[in-house]
């Protein structure tokens, strides 16, 4: 397996965001993530949950993702005794290293955690959860899995839900730095697609927007989505990957992540309409692919980001200094900010000098 492109620059990255959303509304940076947008039902938890290569996620054929979830995926060494031991979970709102190593144990606490602020009853909340996997088989990287759009309200959705769906996304989408895997399955119109079309609103331009299709098994007979792959139909600039994810029969029957992939293989090999597409078809190509983009799309965001530092690093060296001594406990947070930003600066300068062809992609 290739390592990880760019394990350079996101694991700071993804420090900066941690520290930030623990600081709340004092954020003002806005950092690169991955989030999931299309229908209901589209398979965007499923194809997460792939990529994570673990099953952990709420999924089914009704509204399962309620409240956004980002998910922070940190790369662990792996240990020479492959116990299962070197993969666990930790959500923000537990204490602090409360690691939870059974991943059906993390889709409990997402389901309660998800009724706790949305109910039980099919309701939706912006609040989000935070969840962080630590593991050695993921690549460092943030995804937001958001609630689908649905038009029909149900259970205890107001009647304004669509709408209300659609402003929750786009407050993440329309992020200049967010990137964004439009997922539209195979069995529905490409040229209706609400992920494109929601994707195109805050991405005109259509620099940071994937195309995932999903459930290529399910096409109708004698149809197959070479075209909408190879960018015939909707052409979009990152292109698209085709995907193949448990359907809700694998679900039933508890079929493994593992499983799944090595079904999704074989459907490919054994359609000639997918023949000499390798690239753009399935789950390993989607990881690939997401993080070579990351690591161009952070490269581009390092200059804004800096100067966004330095600005933050200014006024928060006054702050601190307001203080006086490190004894408060505020004072120390300033602290401990500062250490980060500087951190992040060292890391940047020496990007800028030179270092930077460590993490050019291929
Ligand atoms: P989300 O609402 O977009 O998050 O969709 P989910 O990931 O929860 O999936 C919705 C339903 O579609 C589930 O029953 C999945 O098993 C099913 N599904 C997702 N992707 C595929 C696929 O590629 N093929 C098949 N046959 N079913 C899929
Ligand atoms: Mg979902």
């Amino acid at each position: 397996k290739a390592a990880p492109l760019g394990s350079s620059v996101i694991p700071i990255v993804n420090k900066l965001q941690d520290i930030f959303a623990q600081l709340g509304s004092q954020s003002s940076i806005e950092l690169p993530q991955v989030a999931v947008v299309g229908s209901q039902s589209s398979g965007k938890s499923s194809v997460l949950e792939a990529l994570v290569g673990r099953d952990f996620l709420p999924r089914g054929n009704d509204i399962c993702t309620r409240r956004p979830l980002v998910l922070q995926l940190l790369q662990t060494k792996s240990r020479s005794n492959g116990g299962s031991d070197d993969e666990w979970g930790e959500f923000l709102h537990l204490p602090k290293n409360h690691r939870i190593y059974d991943f059906s144990e993390i889709r409990r606490e997402i389901e309660a955690e998800t009724n706790r602020l949305a109910g039980e009853n099919k309701g939706v909340s912006d609040k989000q959860i935070r969840l962080k996997i630590f593991s050695p088989n993921v690549l460092d990287i943030t995804l937001v899995d958001l609630p689908g759009i649905t038009k029909v309200p149900v259970g205890d959705q107001p009647t304004d839900i669509e709408a209300r769906i659609r402003t929750m996304i786009l407050s993440y989408i329309k992020q200049p730095s967010c990137l964004i895997l439009a997922v539209t399955p195979a069995n529905s119109d490409l040229a209706n697609s609400d992920a494109l079309q929601i994707a195109g609103n805050a991405d005109p331009d259509c620099h940071r927007t994937i195309g995932v299709i999903t459930k290529l098994d399910i096409m109708d007979k004698g149809t197959d989505a070479r075209n909408l792959l190879l960018g015939k139909v909707v052409p979009l600039r990152l292109g698209y990957v085709g995907v193949v994810n448990r359907c809700q029969e694998d679900i039933l029957l508890n079929r493994s992540i593992k499983e799944a992939l090595s079904a999704e293989e074989k459907f490919f090999r054994s359609r000639p309409a997918y023949h000499g597409l390798a690239d753009r078809l399935g789950i390993p190509q989607l990881a690939k692919k997401l993080n070579q983009i990351l690591v161009q799309h952070i490269k581009v965001l390092l200059p804004d980001l800096k100067s966004r530092i330095s600005n933050a690093l200014v006024a928060t060296a006054k702050e601190h200094q307001s203080y006086g001594e490190i004894t408060e406990s505020r004072a120390g947070q300033g602290a401990l900010l500062l250490n980060f930003l500087s951190k992040y600066c060292e890391a940047y300068s020496s990007l800028l000098e030179g270092k930077s062809e460590e993490m050019s992609t291929s």
